[in-house]
């Protein structure tokens, strides 16, 4: 295996990714950042973003990844394919492995792996993924334009989906596992206005069926047990995220959805040098610009710890 020393490594390349080595970089860290599996992270799978300052006639969300990245590239950010796929924490400098056969030995890391959707793990969920199954409303709703689809959860990005699909589609049914949404009061009342949405209490999905492209979805009643089969050609997912921290499981402290705990009003960790950014440490705000803050958090306190270590080494050397 080859070993490699840098002073900075940041995993990851979303807004907060990004972010971080746009000002590490501008402050001499001279950092490495590794793209992971996702270049750009989960805005490269969105259309238009409309919600980021700066951008008055909106942006699409690979356009800005891309921006991101030039950004980062014209400070010197060194910038490359490859995904962490180990780390050990247990002692400094720290090591992280890259696609298990290069080590990079950091004397900082900034962690910004971001967050995955979740899937449901039914039959014909993976193999129809891209062909009438999505995770992502905004991204691929207009190819169901006039057609009827499946929105799955009960959350508010369940009903942000449902209300997003109900302007473009024929008929939503949102399937809603128990008797009640965990969505806001207000987003609930908002499905309510739109007539074709149609909400099938306490429902789940036993199965979706299609050769080539979703046919047909096939729900069961979780109180009466009756079985129904609804002739959709989407099904999309709305059931949550899930942060993209496990290599860092027993190193760093998380909370049990495994969202990586920093110390408040800062991206530090428990591990001296380790600072984390973006969703992989927010299960709150999850936006592009919070993320993009963090990241900036992050490049702020690496170099602050950086400098603070330089000097305890120069201190210890001439102790000695
Ligand atoms: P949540 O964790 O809030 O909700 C997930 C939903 O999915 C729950 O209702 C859950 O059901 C349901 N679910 C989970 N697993 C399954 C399953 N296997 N089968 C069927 N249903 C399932 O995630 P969200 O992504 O909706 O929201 C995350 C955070 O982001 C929240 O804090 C939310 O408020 C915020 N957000 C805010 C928005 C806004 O303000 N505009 C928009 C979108 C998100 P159950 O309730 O039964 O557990």
């Amino acid at each position: 295996m080859t070993s490699e020393k840098v002073n900075c490594l940041i995993i990851g390349s979303g807004p907060a990714g990004y972010t971080a080595a746009i000002y590490a970089s501008r402050a001499g860290l001279n950092p490495v950042l590794y793209q992971g599996a996702q270049p750009g992270g989960q805005l490269t799978i969105t259309t238009e973003v409309d919600n980021f300052p700066g951008y008055p006639d909106g942006v699409t969300g690979p356009e800005m990844m891309m921006q991101f990245e030039s950004q980062a590239r014209r400070f010197g950010t060194d910038i490359r394919y490859g995904m962490a796929t180990e780390v050990d924490f247990t002692s400094y400098p720290h090591k992280v492995i890259i696609d298990g056969k290069k080590e990079i030995i950091a004397d900082s890391v900034i962690v910004s792996t971001g967050a995955s959707a979740k899937w449901l793990g039914i039959e014909g969920e993976e193999r129809l993924n891209g062909h009438g199954v999505s995770a992502c409303a905004v991204c691929d709703g207009f190819f169901f334009r006039g057609q009827d689809v499946v929105v799955v959860g009960a959350g508010d990005t369940a009903a942000e989906e449902a209300s997003y699909l109900a302007k473009l589609c024929r008929k939503v049914y949102l399937l809603v596992r128990r008797d009640e949404m965990r969505a806001s009061k207000i987003m609930q009342k908002r499905l309510e206005t739109l007539p074709n949405i149609e909400i099938l209490w306490n429902t789940e999905t036993v199965k979706l069926n299609g050769e080539h492209g979703l046919e047909s979805v096939e729900v069961k009643n979780n109180k009466t047990g009756e079985q129904t089969v609804l002739d959709v050609t989407g099904f999309f997912v709305a059931i949550g995220h899930k942060p993209n921290t496990d290599i860092f499981k027993g190193y760093l402290h998380m909370d049990e959805t495994g969202y990586i705990q920093t110390i408040k009003g800062s991206s530090c960790t428990n591990i001296k040098g380790v600072f984390a950014c973006g969703d992989a440490q927010d299960n709150v705000y999850r936006q592009a610009v919070t993320a993009a803050g963090t990241g900036c958090m992050a490049a702020l306190d690496a170099e602050r710890f950086l400098m603070e270590h330089e000097v305890e080494v120069i201190m210890e050397e001439s102790a000695s």
